[in-house]
């Protein structure tokens, strides 16, 4: 936020201004898809000035929550947001910065972490399903089905642990699970669910960065684990198992937005112009009150007033 200065005016971007914006980071699909090409460090300086990035950013909250309002009101869409990233991206923050001002209410956020006993048990899109959100209501994935073609890609003894019968585990089990997400998120689109998702894209130098600044100060000595330090050591995998996911599962009904996340500023910007302009596009509205409720809000009024 720095480096964009103190703009108190207020600038409002055309949405055609906007879209370009986010099509510069919005994949569709998965064909020429080339990860190696994008740069985390983008700001997309030719596409909006320091001052619209700074306003947008601003206004952005209070446009979600105005048009969340609205989603919850008209009880028919879903919004399902889907954060993947390696270590130290900003996953977190960018999650409670984008949600600062929308109704806790209407949102809720769900974190996957190792699976457990449970999980192990099930299906790998069983933990999925049972988070989705309902109708009107918009759900986070800090992590999610994918890691079950990343994380597990890179280390094969974690598909070793699922107990999976060992004749439906051969070289093509990537390229079924990544047809079962493609398919599970079309399903999904097509029962009136949006599906955004994010790759929040870091370089390795900026992630040293991070994680020495993790060991400089003590505040944030939580946030490091030894164990995101071990999985550096996996980068070149870990690009390739993104590579593959982004290519095999980017639709226009689930689009992924590759985020350049060298800048947190640019990374919130960009997620939150995303969201608002999914939002924007369902043209919501508050549903007109039909003719029953209408007498019913009468009679109400009339009771009360009838009061002593
Ligand atoms: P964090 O997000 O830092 O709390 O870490 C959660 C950890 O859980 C990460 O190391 C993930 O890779 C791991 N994780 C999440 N989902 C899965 C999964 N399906 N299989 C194995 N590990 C997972
Ligand atoms: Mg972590």
């Amino acid at each position: 936020m720095d480096a964009l200065g103190d703009v108190a005016h207020t600038l409002d971007l055309p949405r055609k201004q906007v879209r370009k914006l986010l099509d510069r980071f919005r994949v569709t699909r998965g064909k020429d898809f080339r990860l190696k090409d994008r740069d985390p460090a983008d700001t997309a300086g030719h596409l909006i000035t320091p001052e619209q990035a700074h306003h947008l950013l601003a206004a952005g909250t209070d446009r979600l929550a105005a048009l969340q309002e609205k989603l919850a009101a008209q009880d028919r869409w879903s919004v399902l947001c889907v954060f993947q990233a390696i270590d130290a991206a900003g996953k977190d923050g960018t999650i409670k910065h984008v949600m600062s001002g929308v109704n806790p209410a209407g949102v809720q956020v769900t974190s996957f972490k190792v699976p457990g006993p449970e999980e192990l048990a099930h299906d790998f899109l069983w933990r999925s399903t049972r988070a989705l959100p309902g109708r009107g209501r918009i759900g986070i994935f800090n992590r999610s089905h994918y890691e079950e073609v990343l994380v597990v890609r890179v280390h094969p003894e974690i598909l070793a642990g699922q107990r999976l019968p060992h004749e439906l585990v051969g070289k093509k089990i990537w390229d079924h699970r990544l047809r079962a997400i493609a398919g599970f998120e079309r399903y999904l689109a097509r029962q009136g669910t949006i599906v955004l998702k994010f790759f929040l894209h870091l370089s390795r130098e900026e992630q040293k960065r991070r994680f020495l600044a993790r060991l400089d100060e003590p505040d944030k000595h939580w946030k490091f684990s030894a164990a995101d330090l071990a999985e550096r050591d996996h980068w070149d995998a870990y690009q390739a198992a993104y590579q593959a996911a982004i290519a095999a599962t980017a639709a226009p009904w689930a689009p992924w937005f590759v985020v350049p996340a060298d800048h947190k500023w640019f990374t919130r910007l960009i997620v939150s112009a995303a969201l608002i302009e999914a939002l924007d596009r369902l043209d919501l509205r508050m549903p007109p009150p039909d003719a029953a409720a209408e007498a019913a809000l009468a009679a109400a009024r009339a009771k009360l007033e009838a009061e002593p």
